[in-house]
């Protein structure tokens, strides 16, 4: 086979269009011209997209943002001297925005180089300024493997501009076809963690804050970062910021988005995670008066050389934003629960036909603000008269309205561990009518707020209870979950996200069994801490 194929030529033109399809370039753009035309041919011959514009400045634009909205490079081809500098526009402004692109630059040919050929110009050294990579194959052969880099550059890493130059007489050049080995497309750029111990310390710096912020900017967009971002915004119901580009990763109507109180947030808060935004001038640099002058910064930058640029960051991540986010989502589950990371959990896996009994002080109020109702007189709790005591009778109604109405229509009793000691009992009655009630008992050991089991073993070691307990203090660590199995129904004791997100699964799957899930939190979680009151409009 090799010898039937031994005579047959390719054109220099060809090669390029076939390296570029191999690195799954799709789409290109230019101002065709002497010497770049035979280049565009073959390449709309392989199939990428062709699209002739009227100014290199444009052509440049709109292959940049193509390399924004997919992730891979578009290309955009220029002719030699005014085309290649008409494009340097557009090299540039992707540079600085961080996003990859190709630039494909006719040049002169190289046995009339510094003879004052046809636009000549040092066209490497020239892009050197606007691109993170810029170079001239060396012969046809190296073509595929410097459009290969020139891909790869532009992606890994911090995303940028990369440019390749083609003198005129490789275009036209005929070559073996044997003599060419294309690249395999290369790998998807690798995804880069951060540290552990910079993560943890993240974690609680994060939770510790008073006036936490997260702003997201343009390397979250790109980085794809959405989902795992709002997870760690609602799992801890952090305020947050886009920059102008970073718009719409979390949706601007989003509860959490306090973009109308941009200059008050940036303004007050004392942590700022910074997604993906560099501290700039859109940033106002990090600096005083526009920030505290002790706000703690929480970079997250796939570029180290960004971190640490105008302030000294608290903590730095460096890695990929969609890894670092979902590192940090792990590592706030092994922290204590608090109510809003109880409540996103429930709220996520809630049927929207359900009944909502609730009662108790922070598990009412909180869980109100979270827990959504879709249909009228599906929520009872402590009503007008602020009545604990109330959840399991109600409950217990509902429970046969749905029996008897809305078969499978399930019944969900939020109670604190306050509340569910007032009627308690009455779990022997759901068993003993076998109404699947799911109870949920959110504990914190107490009445508003409670104390862990050491700090309570510790309080009452040597001295009588009565006179050192304090009053809101219930015993820690109750397994309440036991009234339950008790009287045959199903228990669960939870501390982790994993563990309640496993156990509500199974009650809600299981409609024959009554079930109560005991759901350890912070004792001390009572404080709205990561509430963000400072930003709401009364505040304004
Ligand atoms: P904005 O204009 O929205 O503030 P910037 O352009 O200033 O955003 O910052 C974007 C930052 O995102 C850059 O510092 C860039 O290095 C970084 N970045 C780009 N892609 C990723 C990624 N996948 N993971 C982490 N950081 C990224
Ligand atoms: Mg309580």
């Amino acid at each position: 086979e090799r010898s039937d194929r031994s005579g047959e030529k390719v054109s220099g033109a060809k090669v390029i269009a076939q390296a570029l399809k191999a690195q799954d370039v799709e789409y290109m753009f230019g101002v065709v011209g002497i010497p770049v035309t035979e280049i565009a041919i073959a390449a709309q011959e392989l199939g990428i997209r062709y699209i002739g514009m009227r100014n290199e400045q444009a052509a440049c634009y709109a292959a940049s943002a193509i390399g924004y909205l997919t992730g891979r490079p578009g290309v955009c081809l220029v002719v030699s001297g005014p085309g290649l500098i008409h494009a340097l526009g557009g090299m540039v402004n992707s540079n600085m925005n961080c996003w990859p692109l190709i630039v494909i630059g006719g040049s002169c040919e190289r046995n009339q180089e510094t003879m004052g050929a046809f636009q000549e110009f040092p066209q490497v050294e020239a892009c050197r300024l606007y691109t993170k990579f810029s170079a001239r194959p060396s012969s046809i052969e190296t073509i595929p493997s410097v459009i290969e880099k020139a891909v790869r550059s532009s992606i890994y890493g911090r995303p940028g501009t990369c440019y390749v130059d083609i003198p005129a007489d490789f275009v036209i050049l005929q070559v073996n076809v044997n003599s060419i080995k294309y690249k395999e497309c290369c790998m998807p750029p690798p995804i880069s963690m951060a540290d552990t111990s910079a993560v943890c310390t993240a974690a609680s710096t994060i939770k510790n804050a008073k006036q936490p912020l997260l702003i997201i900017g343009k390397g979250a967009a790109y980085a794809h970062a959405e989902e795992s971002i709002r997870k760690l915004m609602e799992q801890c119901n952090l305020p947050f910021l886009p920059t102008p580009m970073g718009k719409g990763v979390v949706p601007d109507n989003h509860p959490n988005c306090v973009g109308a109180a941009r200059s008050r947030a940036l303004q007050f808060a004392d942590v700022i995670v910074l997604f993906g935004a560099r501290l700039n001038w859109i940033l106002h640099f990090g600096l005083p008066p526009r920030y505290q002058p002790d706000v703690k910064f929480i970079q997250v930058d796939i570029c180290a050389e960004e971190l640490g640029n105008n302030v000294r960051p608290a903590v730095t991540l460096l890695g990929d934003i969609n890894a670092v986010t979902k590192q940090e989502l792990a590592s706030q589950k092994s922290l204590p629960m608090n109510y809003y990371t109880v409540f996103y959990h429930i709220q996520e896996q809630l049927p929207k036909d359900c009944f909502i009994v609730s009662e108790g002080a922070n598990t009412m109020d909180i869980g109100r603000t979270v827990l959504q109702n879709y249909l009228p007189r599906h929520r009872l709790d402590a009503g007008t008269f602020g009545t604990m005591g109330v959840g399991l009778g109600f409950a217990i109604a509902a429970a046969l309205v749905a029996k008897d109405r809305n078969p499978g229509q399930r019944v969900i009793c939020v109670e604190g561990d306050s509340a569910f000691g007032f009627s308690g009992m009455e779990v022997e009655t759901i068993c003993r009518y076998n109404l699947p009630i799911v109870l949920l008992v959110v504990n914190n050991n107490g009445i508003y707020q409670g104390f862990d089991t050491d700090s309570w073993n510790e309080m009452v070691k040597f001295r009588d209870a009565t006179t050192v307990a304090p009053p809101m203090c219930l015993l820690p660590n109750s397994h309440y979950e036991q009234v339950m199995t008790a009287f045959g129904g199903k228990g669960y004791f939870v501390q982790t996200p994993e563990e309640l997100q496993k156990s509500l699964r199974q009650t809600l799957e299981d409609t024959a069994t009554p079930s109560l899930i005991n759901i350890m939190i912070e004792p001390q979680s009572s404080r709205k801490a990561q509430d963000f009151h400072w930003l709401t409009r009364s505040n304004m």
